[in-house]
């Protein structure tokens, strides 16, 4: 394991350059990359992560094997596996049991944890019983090398022998391009663990970056999607760069994918507005008393509307109370705005407290 994962990217990154420099480029080459990159990534991260790990969305047995055998070309192991850590990964979440626990410091959570002889017994396959019987599964299983020998390898060479340059597709199509998926998947149990912010969860170690999800297909809303597991988005704003949510969403109008999992919007205002209530007590505690006094009301005022909206907005938000649609969908969204506008206050409050 551990030369496969050094020997990948030298090659891919000093190969690659070489090649280039001797060789030049030719155009099929980055378009082979950026093609393979998307459909393995997206393997992982709309099939591996949110439809087989995360249950967050359904869909046919003809989508769970293309994302099956996209997710094998990318390498990152089978999906009864990866699913098994990934599991631990959230329900024992910065704890020793948590395979890629930040705990252990930035080079573990990266890829420390599978370059090291970990205990057989935490290496076990469990908690996946629910994927056994698909029939993705059952053939991965049984075929993931011949899977990834196949689609990996032979098919970036012989798209390279069509162009007459066989090294070229392999070091661009399989090599450089490995690395980038491994990476960028690595990336989020390292980087997304140590860096960005806390929106949704101060008391976990996981973070928000808008940047991470540029070169992950939407998995750097990661403090979120640790707060709201099943929820079939990371990034829930709608410009939020979250193409595996995007392309989830336009499956389901075209009846592809269905039972999509979103979370209520008062349990999303509701995590905010805790997470900046306790950004401020915390910095109260540091603060200078007369400011504090001057905000003392202000800052009442604002938590009493906040908790008030977020009740009247759950209320609203209940399933039985969608049923008379119009008039709740139109204090929903005033609700909604309000609140908007109490955290805005909350939090710039929050703000001014870091100069006082
Ligand atoms: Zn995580
Ligand atoms: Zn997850």
């Amino acid at each position: 394991m551990v030369s496969f994962l050094t020997i990948i990217p030298i090659i891919g990154i000093v190969g690659t350059s070489f090649y280039m420099y001797y060789n030049g480029v030719e155009l099929y080459e980055p378009i082979l990359l950026i093609s393979l990159w998307f459909f393995t990534g997206m393997g992982i991260t709309m099939g591996y992560h949110r439809l087989f790990a995360h249950k967050s969305y359904r869909t046919n047995t003809i989508l769970e094997w293309i994302l099956m055998i996209f997710g094998s070309i990318a390498l990152e192991n089978t999906i009864l596996k990866w699913s098994s850590d990934h599991r631990r990964h959230h329900s024992l979440s910065d704890t020793d049991d948590d395979p890629y626990t930040i705990k252990k410091g930035f080079w573990h959570a990266h890829i420390g944890w599978i370059l090291k002889n970990t205990d057989p017994e935490k290496e076990k396959i469990s908690g996946v019983k629910d994927l056994e019987k698909k029939s993705a599964v059952i053939f991965q299983n049984k075929y993931y090398y011949h899977i990834a020998f196949v689609g990996g390898f032979l098919i970036p060479l012989a798209i390279g022998f069509y162009y007459n340059r066989p090294i070229g597709g392999l070091l661009w199509g399989t090599f450089l391009r490995i690395t980038l998926v491994h990476h960028a998947t690595f990336f989020i149990n390292s980087l997304c663990h140590y860096s960005g912010k806390r929106t949704y969860d101060v008391n976990s170690t996981s973070r928000d970056s808008w940047l991470v999800s540029l070169f992950t297909f939407g998995e750097g809303y990661h403090n979120y999607h640790h707060k709201f597991p099943s929820d079939y988005r990371n990034g829930i704003k709608w410009y939020a760069y979250d193409p595996s949510k995007w392309l989830i969403k336009v499956f389901s109008y075209l009846k592809i994918t269905s039972n999509l999992i979103m979370t209520n919007d008062y349990q999303i205002l509701q995590s905010r507005f805790e997470v900046i209530s306790n950004t401020i007590t915390e910095k109260v505690k540091k603060s200078n008393k007369n400011y504090l006094i001057a905000r003392k009301m202000d800052l009442e005022i604002l938590k009493n509307s906040a908790n008030d909206l977020i009740s009247k907005i759950k209320n609203l938000e209940l399933p039985k109370n969608k049923i008379n649609a119009q008039i709740n969908s139109e204090s929903v969204i005033n609700y909604k705005k309000k609140m908007i506008k109490v955290l805005a206050d909350l939090d710039s409050i929050s703000k001014s407290l870091s100069y006082s």
